[in-house]
């Protein structure tokens, strides 16, 4: 007998007969002598549409009430999975986050996991129910409703897994697995059988939404093996693991995340400290910034671009602002702008991986416009509206068609 977590996304869970099926996979598994835990986000597009609810009242909800409002949706499918559970002849018992033991920090909307007490998740299995979770949400230490951020559900899923030394830890969602690239956007993305958590980890960051970056995170601390598998075909999907087979790939995936802003600073001062002063008041600001590009000195001047989430937009301008006398021309900020990044931890001894993707972009008549690298990803910026476009070239040319 195996302990497993069974993680289903929204869409895995958007109607009735999805439900149902989803009952039928957590039942299969449950008759075969497993203890079953589920985590569960909320059906569809139910998250979005609460969101739009509170921007039909005010623009700028607090971050308390909407965690209140967002919670609710998770809420829903826990008690309608349990309901089809219930249903297809196995006992089953529905938690909130809270009911599980999800302790978090304070930050609504951001909050991360500190503790899961798994007390009351651990009676129910004895009592041999099926445990159905609600995903993203826990409590805070003024017993406030918090939320993990978007897609927090495969943390939620990961961090149970942990805490209970879960034999597996399934994440269900509406494609067979881990792909080259979205397999809903670029024809011929093909379905990795294996891939590292640090390959993994920069894919999930750099915008391959199928699974959440922190959930990458920890299952990498707490050496969580995760299956990311198709819960409409019963098909094997990927392993997520500490070290994966090469299937003799440079590039493990390419990827696009149009949340991005690029602000540029044109004559500042050519001193020394001129970088020290912007970068510490953006710290102060907790504003992350990705790419960095500093110009050459020239009469006495430079210029810095740097990227940061679009979200950080405004606040980074401010920093801006506060770090140095300077005029209003000399800001620019543009949010037409995407990031296309290659990842793979092949590349790492093979040259030529970047020209191979700049070629590719150049072949498509595509400008870019910041480059940055790290061992195993390299990431360009290039204008918005060519990015679906440089997505498919550069998968081609690492990726070319059987
Ligand atoms: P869920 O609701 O199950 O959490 P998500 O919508 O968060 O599902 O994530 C699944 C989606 O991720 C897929 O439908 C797919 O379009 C998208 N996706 C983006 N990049 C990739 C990739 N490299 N491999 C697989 N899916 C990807
Ligand atoms: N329902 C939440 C969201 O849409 C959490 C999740 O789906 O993982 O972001
Ligand atoms: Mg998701």
């Amino acid at each position: 007998m195996s302990l497993i977590v069974q993680k289903f996304g929204g869409s895995s869970v958007a109607d009735a007969e999805r439900v149902m099926n989803v009952a039928g996979i957590i039942t299969d598994t449950y008759r075969k002598g497993n203890d079953v835990v589920v985590v569960v986000s909320a059906q569809g597009d139910t998250t979005d549409d609460l969101i739009d609810k509170a921007h039909e009242i005010t623009d700028k909800p607090s971050k308390r009430e909407m965690d209140m409002l967002m919670t609710a949706g998770e809420q829903i499918s826990i008690a309608l999975l349990a309901m089809a559970v219930e249903k297809s002849g196995c006992p089953a018992v529905s938690l909130l986050g809270w009911q599980a033991g999800f302790h978090t920090s304070s930050a609504y909307g951001i909050a991360r996991i500190k503790s899961i007490k798994a007390d009351r998740i651990k009676a129910e299995l004895d009592r041999h129910n099926i445990v159905i979770v609600a995903g993203f949400q826990g409590i805070n230490k003024y017993d406030d409703l918090t939320t993990l951020g978007r897609g927090g559900s495969d943390t939620s899923a990961v961090a149970i897994a942990a805490a209970l030394h879960a034999d597996r830890c399934q994440i269900f969602t509406d494609v067979e697995g881990v792909f080259t690239a979205d397999p809903r956007k670029v024809e011929n993305a093909q379905k990795l059988q294996e891939i590292t958590y640090d390959e993994m980890l920069e894919l999930a960051t750099l915008g391959a939404q199928v699974l959440n970056n922190r959930s990458v995170e920890m299952a990498k601390k707490y050496n969580v093996e995760i299956e990311v598998l198709s819960s409409l075909k019963r098909v094997p999907g990927t392993i997520v693991k500490e070290v994966a087979k090469m299937e003799k790939m440079l590039v493990r995936g390419v990827t696009k995340d149009t949340d991005v802003a690029r602000i540029s600073v044109t004559n500042i001062p050519n001193i020394p400290g001129i970088a020290f002063k912007l970068f510490s008041k953006l710290a102060q600001r907790k504003i992350n910034v990705d790419i960095i590009l500093q110009s050459v000195g020239r009469d006495d001047t430079k210029d810095i671009t740097f990227t940061v989430s679009k979200d950080n937009a405004d606040g980074a301008i401010e920093a801006v602002r506060s770090s140095f006398d300077i005029e209003e021309k000399d800001v620019t900020c543009d949010t037409n702008v995407a990031k296309i990044s290659v990842v793979g931890a092949g590349m790492e001894s093979h040259p030529g991986t970047a020209s191979k993707m700049f070629e590719a972009l150049f072949e498509s008549d595509i400008n870019i416009d910041m480059i940055s690298t790290s061992e195993i990803k390299i990431s360009v910026l290039i204008d918005a509206k060519d990015a679906d476009r440089a997505v498919s070239a550069v998968h081609r040319a690492f990726f070319p068609d059987k």
